[in-house]
């Protein structure tokens, strides 16, 4: 390494969340190449090569421009042979040829679908892959194949479910789940999580933080509004978990989980769309093509106010920002951050935050807003 190299090299530093990414993403071109193929790699059961390719896509993602040349890649962290070679060939060819086998394959393909479905893992897509499965139509027509009710749910509205969510729609959605909660108790604090606080112009799902400046206020206030929105027709599937983190929520355990211990539904709403008259008989002709609402996947979590800073970076994400956040923690400072907390195991102490900046201030890090998060 000369010095040159030693001085670029330390502009782009090696884990995700020391690095500024925001949503507009100069080199979609190497980055949805090196994501197919850490989704072929998932699909396989291989999670190494599946992280290494997110790795290297998402320091592509944070950098301000685009890459030209191989010999940049050198200055890059995160980078190992199979991901170079693939950048190497789309500078070259200006596609990978890997990559487009990869996403013939049927097994790549019938993955994709059935990871898709709501409810449905790498284990049952694979199990069902296995079967002789390949279509939606194969798992709906099928006599001995039982679903859980989670999945008989993502299956009945996949459509929906895998049409992109607006921001307008996801504003509604917060509103109304605020209605509802203001009406059993006033002063309920609702906040857009997820891929929207990041700036995401639409996502896959619309994530709702719910808490109250009053801790232990929020305690049972899910199960009211869920009730009552579901008296009013506005929920097509819910299941709702209690809390768990008075009894097994223990900040150093060496848990592997990534579950968190919050009082949640994950869940599926009717939400009331102008129907698209043009649209009417053009895909299909059941009664269903001319209805009027779109079933939407909504995360509704409650924390107390106390844990609602942690909460709030958890859930806002990106995945692989909130990987590369726990992983900091552990490797460079010997605590261990999860939704709920941050544990010092050294000072074996939990560290308390009133906001997000508190968080990133015990680490050691720069602050970054949600807007740069989209590692
Ligand atoms: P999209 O637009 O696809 O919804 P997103 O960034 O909002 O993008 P989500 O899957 O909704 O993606 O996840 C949002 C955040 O919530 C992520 O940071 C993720 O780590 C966190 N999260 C999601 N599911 C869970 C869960 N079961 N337990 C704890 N945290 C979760
Ligand atoms: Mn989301
Ligand atoms: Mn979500």
């Amino acid at each position: 390494h000369s010095d040159v190299d030693v001085v670029v090299a330390s502009l782009v530093p090696a884990y995700g969340c020391q690095r500024r990414t925001p949503l507009t993403n100069k080199n979609c071109i190497f980055t949805d190449a090196l994501e197919t193929l850490s989704k072929e790699a998932s699909f396989c059961g291989s999670d190494g090569r599946s992280l290494a390719f997110i790795r290297a896509a998402s320091v592509l993602r944070s950098l301000p421009s685009t890459l030209t040349t191989i010999e940049e890649l050198n200055r890059l962290p995160g980078f190992g042979e199979h991901s170079k070679r693939v950048v190497q060939e789309i500078l070259e060819d200006g596609f990978s040829a890997e990559v487009e086998r990869v996403t013939q394959k049927e097994k790549y393909q019938t993955m994709k679908l059935f990871t898709n479905i709501f409810g449905v893992g790498m284990k049952t897509a694979n199990r069902w892959y296995q079967e002789g499965l390949r279509s939606l139509g194969d798992l709906r027509n099928s006599q001995k194949l039982k679903l859980s009710k989670q999945q008989e749910a993502g299956l009945q509205h996949y459509e929906d479910l895998n049409m992109p969510v607006s921001r307008a729609e996801a504003d509604l959605i917060a509103k109304m789940v605020e209605e509802v909660a203001h009406s059993f108790l006033p002063g309920t604090i609702i906040t857009l999580a997820g891929g929207f606080r990041r700036g995401k112009l639409s996502g896959h799902d619309v994530d709702i933080l719910i808490t109250h400046a009053q801790e232990g206020r929020e305690e049972g206030l899910l199960s009211k509004v869920i009730g009552q929105l579901q008296s009013q027709g506005l929920i097509l599937y819910h299941d709702l978990k209690r809390n768990s983190y008075h009894d097994a929520f223990s900040p150093d355990s060496k848990s592997t989980s990534n579950m968190d211990h919050f009082e949640r539904s994950f869940s599926i709403f009717r939400l009331k769309v102008a129907s698209h008259i043009g649209d009417i008989g053009a895909r299909d002709h059941s009664p269903e093509s001319s209805k009027d609402w779109k079933a939407v996947r909504v995360d509704l979590v409650v924390t107390p106010i106390s844990q609602y800073p942690y909460a709030l970076l958890g859930w806002t994400g990106s995945k692989h920002f909130e990987r590369e956040l726990r992983r900091f923690s552990c490797n460079e400072k010997k605590m261990v951050l999860n939704s709920h907390a941050l544990y010092d195991t050294v000072e074996q102490k939990i560290l308390a935050a009133t906001c997000e900046e508190d968080i990133f201030l015990y680490l050691g890090l720069e602050y970054m807003p949600p807007s740069d998060r989209n590692a």
